[in-house]
């Protein structure tokens, strides 16, 4: 590969200049974003600001007026199989009648082609990774007859067997009972651990400090992005979320000790 081909390959995730328009409606407006290799990184924004067209546009599924948007260096179809992704639970049809098992196989197909029967390797794969969130008594229920947490954990199973180095989730704990959260959490922390860079749309700003190592702050705009020590900060919040301050004062009005819980 020449060195020209490269691009910012030090960054997981590099993106240029970056502006996406529905209906000539921007959601996403000139924006530059840099994420380092192996951190966990926030996505954060009030709704509507972009969070899930930043990830859909990164992965080439929504196309962008204009900007440039790089992977370790590469554009996403040279890297597509290092790259996992959880969409938002409210962006599927959970009604497709297949079950558990089937989702998390369907996580191999980048390695072992849509055109090749998954054998009983495969299956044991994807078995091990519905274990790993505590599903495997669930293989063969349909996933419409599962409960929004245990969804989510199926699809967290899917990511896995991709066993891939960067990872996309939008708002993987939305509407998940406490267990499932720090199951995902857990998972997503030994993820980031072992060196795969993990980026996470989330809706919840009280955990955004005992999750994240990164943050990247969006209204359209990027607000702010950096180390979550130096961006998660009471000017920025309000930048951010502006009117929905108020939804927000809780956590800011915590003393340090208890915001670290
Ligand atoms: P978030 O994930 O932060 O809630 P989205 O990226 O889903 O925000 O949406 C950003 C804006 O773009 C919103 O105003 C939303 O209504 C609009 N939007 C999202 N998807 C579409 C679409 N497919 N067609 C038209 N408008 C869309
Ligand atoms: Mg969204």
């Amino acid at each position: 590969m020449s060195e020209h081909t490269l691009h910012e390959p030090q960054y997981a995730l590099h993106i240029e200049d970056l502006t996406v328009t529905y209906h000539a409606t921007p959601a996403l407006w000139d924006i530059d974003v840099n994420i380092p290799p192996g951190v966990m990184a926030a996505i954060v924004g009030p709704n509507g600001s972009g969070k899930s067209t930043l990830i859909k546009t990164v992965l080439g599924l929504v196309r962008p007026v204009a900007g440039h948007i790089r992977m370790f260096g590469y554009p996403v179809k040279a890297v597509r199989r290092r790259i996992g992704y959880v969409p938002q639970r409210s962006s599927v049809d959970w009604d497709f009648p297949t079950t558990a098992l089937d989702v998390v196989t369907m996580g191999l197909y980048g390695r072992i082609g849509w055109l090749l029967r998954p054998g009983r390797a495969h299956q044991a794969q994807a078995l091990a990774a519905l274990e790993q969130v505590g599903m495997q008594d669930y293989a063969a229920r349909q996933i419409s007859q599962l409960s929004g947490g245990q969804q989510q954990r199926v699809f967290i199973a899917r990511a896995l067997v991709q066993d891939a180095d960067l990872y996309f989730l939008d708002e993987p704990m939305a509407g998940v009972d406490a267990t499932t959260e720090r199951t995902i959490i857990e998972l997503l922390h030994r993820l980031r651990d072992a060196g795969k860079t993990v980026i996470v749309v989330h809706h919840d700003l009280t955990t955004v400090q005992r999750y994240f190592d990164w943050l990247v702050m969006l209204n359209v705009r990027i607000i702010a992005q950096g180390s979550v020590a130096s961006t998660y900060t009471a000017d920025n919040l309000r930048k951010t979320y502006g009117g929905q301050l108020a939804l927000i004062e809780t956590p800011l009005e915590l003393p340090p000790s208890e915001a670290q819980l």
